[in-house]
């Protein structure tokens, strides 16, 4: 078992309130001890213990990996005639999916896993070292349980989402299609998933098909995540807390209840911000501080996808998150870190401590406040993900 100690570290962020200052357990001239695939030592680099490698951070900052948890990335094709009409002054609507099923189900199995390694080392790249996978490209039972496969060979944090949008082949029918997914479909991917997801929006799915959706996959053993609130006020987020989803995702338009009840479910229901998606639509951005400030635990991804949020940049999410929606630069990194990682309900991420994977980036920079500071530049310098030097 070989071991390297990282040195030199000017800033690191430990999100270990006992190993450091603050929230995010802030140490200085520090280092960290990789054994194992593991970090096996933490702390001031003038007494680090001997390893057998070395490695000079040089002065700068270290954080932990970012724990990515919703995206969108088995699908084929291309929006970019969709976005160009929507910065032209076309409106956003849920629909917009379909011209990505299409697609989608026309490619091959070896074109859509080219395309998730493709993204997904993309995203290793820019210091993302989990992520999730949605399906939801396919909605029919072949094609969906496809999408899982394929991911599965590329994360362990699959999400079933055959609840994306009703299928154009189901236009006619809906409830027969919510039938369709919460059985045949449910039965062919529940083994290939780990989560179970629908899109609660006015255009996909109502608060009663979405509880059918979440309930059914529940009994098969996917633990709910939900789609919630992001076009409109909607159920979403209070059936996200009545059935203990781990996360809501977007949380764009909440009621004062909604608020209350993400921060009364602060340590199961995980409200993940997703500015990526404000962004690429010209919408508002979720008011992040309100959530904070009433104890919601909060997670910031990037939810890449090919219509909405075509970015696999957490670093691009945390500059605008702490710009647009009254983030601390902490609370950012947080959220896109630690707070990814209870979004998954993993413990073994999202932070630098004595026994968890060694999962690290490097910045180009002094301090993890420079990705909001200098926002669009490439700060990772390096990535380990395991122990292993990955970028
Ligand atoms: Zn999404």
């Amino acid at each position: 078992m070989r071991s390297t100690v990282i040195s030199g570290i000017g800033s690191l962020v430990t999100n270990d309130p006992s190993l450091g200052g603050g929230p995010l357990g802030l140490l200085s001239d520090a280092a960290v001890v990789v054994a194992d695939g593991r970090i096996a030592w933490v702390g001031p680099a003038a007494s680090a213990p001997a390893a057998d490698e070395g490695f000079d951070a040089g002065g700068r900052a270290v954080i932990p990996g970012f724990v990515d948890s919703h995206s969108h990335l088995v699908f084929a094709g291309d929006r970019t005639a969709e976005f160009n009409a929507r910065m032209s002054g076309a409106a956003y609507t849920a629909g917009g999916i379909r011209t990505t099923v299409a697609a989608t189900r026309a490619a091959s199995d070896a074109a859509l896993d080219a395309n998730v390694a493709r993204y997904f080392a993309e995203a290793l790249r820019q210091g993302t070292t989990v992520l999730e996978c949605k399906s939801g490209y396919g909605l029919t039972v072949e094609d969906e349980a496809r999408a899982l496969r394929i991911a599965g060979r590329h994360t362990d944090e699959t999400t079933y989402l055959g609840a994306h949008v009703v299928s154009p082949d189901y236009a006619d029918d809906p409830a027969a299609y919510v039938d369709l997914v919460t059985g045949p479909m449910l039965d062919a991917c529940a083994p290939y998933a780990r989560w179970v997801d629908v899109f609660c929006e006015r255009g996909a799915f109502d608060g009663d098909q979405a509880r059918a959706v979440l309930t059914a996959g529940a009994k098969r053993g996917l633990v709910p995540r939900i789609h919630a609130n992001q076009l409109t006020e909607g159920p979403g987020v209070q059936l996200a807390v009545e059935l203990g989803a781990a996360s809501a995702d977007h949380c764009t338009h909440l009621s004062d209840a909604d608020v209350a009840a993400l921060a009364a479910a602060s340590g199961t229901t995980v409200a993940t911000l997703l500015p990526g998606a404000e962004f690429s639509t010209r919408a508002a951005y979720p008011d992040a501080r309100r959530l904070l400030d009433a104890g919601a635990t909060v997670a910031l991804s990037t939810d890449c996808n090919p219509g909405s949020s075509f970015t696999s940049s957490v670093p691009f999410c945390i500059a605008v998150a702490v710009r647009e929606m009254g983030m601390t630069p902490d609370e950012a990194l947080w959220s896109a870190t630690a707070g990814g990682a209870a979004a998954l309900r993993r413990t073994d991420v999202g932070r630098v401590v004595v026994g968890a994977r060694a999962d690290l980036a490097l910045l180009d920079a002094p301090s993890h406040v420079h990705l909001a500071y200098r926002p669009g530049v490439p700060l990772v310098a390096a990535v380990w993900r395991g122990g292993e030097r990955a970028a």
